[in-house]
């Protein structure tokens, strides 16, 4: 990746040494109202290069994501005098890097840009990788690019403030990595109590290296998403049914509990089809039992799921879905394809094991 990725609880300083290297005519920092109140004050006193910056907030939540506060945000820059050479700095959640990223990538066809997660979800997955986007037409990540920003800066420091459903639907994704990643990093992230997180902030910080570490890997290998990139969708072929069935019944999830539910499914399917050993299975149902919950339907909800999995854009023909399951933890198999058959048997174990 042409990121330098960089991981520490001194961000001001490793900020510092990033902009020193760039050398910006101007620094911008994009950020959320939220974040705006819990991060920038705090950031702003200890780092010289944020405390003088101008900062472009916009409203918080996913529903901003649009083409309209990007309009606000490209505005907001040519009103600040923005060039090229200039460096936005997005400090927030997914939704700010996401926009962030988007609106650098395209503001006079590229500027400089440095995210800086705050919520462990955007740690993990949303800052790195060079996806940047915004929502349209009330579909999700229609409109974006593929553009690395020049570096992140990846800390533990600003997750105190988060709720511990938060920090359980970032972590969701940290399970995810560990299983693309080996049996042993998976036990590691099966050991560790995520509600920790805010007394073990260095912990943490050495957890989510490795778990950064696995998405790099695979970016580096794959960057337009072309063959082993698509191992990152593990968990959500089904973990994207139920979001949107949640979203239907008015009782939405958070997208990292859904594919922690879509990833038990999933797990479940790989130990039919593609030997993933029953062990693993049980231990990886068993922590998001308890520590998720049960994700509740019944079978006249099956029919629903399922043409719901059809529709995933990663799918060629309505009768066999597309998935990434696993051999074992540390091997995916991307593009397996199953038939209905065969997901409704896994639905029903699922339902079983989760006590439904
Ligand atoms: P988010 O940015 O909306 O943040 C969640 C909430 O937490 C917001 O209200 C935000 O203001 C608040 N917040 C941020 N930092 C905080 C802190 N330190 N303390 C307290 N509150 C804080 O959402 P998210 O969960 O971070 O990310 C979800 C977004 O990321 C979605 O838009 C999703 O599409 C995107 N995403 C992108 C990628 C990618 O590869 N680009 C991958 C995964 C998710």
């Amino acid at each position: 990746m042409k990121s330098q990725v960089i991981f520490t609880n001194q961000v001001e300083k490793a900020l510092a040494d990033v902009v020193r290297d760039i050398k910006p005519g101007k620094v911008i920092v994009l950020t959320d109202s939220n974040v705006e109140q819990l991060v920038i004050p705090s950031l702003a006193k200890v780092s010289a290069d944020i405390g003088a910056a101008p900062v472009i907030s916009i409203a918080s939540g996913d529903s901003n994501k649009n083409l309209d506060t990007a309009m606000y945000c490209w505005a907001e820059l040519a009103k600040l005098g923005a060039t090229r050479h200039s460096l936005l700095i997005n400090i927030g959640g997914g939704v700010v890097t996401d926009l962030g990223g988007f609106v650098a990538s395209t503001f006079k066809r590229g500027m400089h840009c440095v995210n800086i997660p705050t919520t462990l979800l955007g740690a993990v997955d949303a800052a790195v990788g060079g996806k940047t986007g915004v929502n349209f037409n009330d579909l999700k990540n229609q409109i974006g690019t593929f553009s690395e920003p020049d570096a992140v800066i990846i800390s533990t420091a600003y997750f105190n403030t988060l709720s511990d459903t938060e920090l359980l639907s970032g972590y969701a994704e940290m399970i995810k990595h560990a299983l693309l990643s080996s049996p042993e990093a998976f036990g590691r992230v099966m050991r560790y109590d995520i509600r920790q997180a805010k007394t073990d902030p260095d912990g943490l910080l050495s957890l989510l290296e490795e778990s950064v570490k696995v998405k790099i890997k695979v970016v580096e290998t794959d960057p337009y998403e072309k063959g082993i990139r698509k191992a990152l969708n593990l968990g959500h072929t089904v973990g994207h049914a139920f979001e949107t069935m949640a979203l239907r019944r008015q009782k939405p999830i958070p997208h990292g509990y859904a594919v922690a539910h879509g990833m038990v499914v999933e797990a479940i399917l790989s130990s039919m089809l593609t030997d993933f050993p029953s062990t693993e299975l049980h231990v990886l149902a068993s922590y998001i039992r308890e520590n998720y919950g049960e994700f509740a339907f019944g079978c006249k909800d099956y029919e629903a799921l399922i043409e719901l999995m059809q529709h995933d854009k990663k799918n060629d023909s309505p009768d066999h879905i597309n998935f990434t399951l696993l051999h074992h933890a540390g091997q995916a198999v991307t593009d397996v394809t199953i038939d209905v058959d065969k997901i409704t048997a896994a639905l029903d174990i699922y339902r079983d094991m989760m006590g439904l």
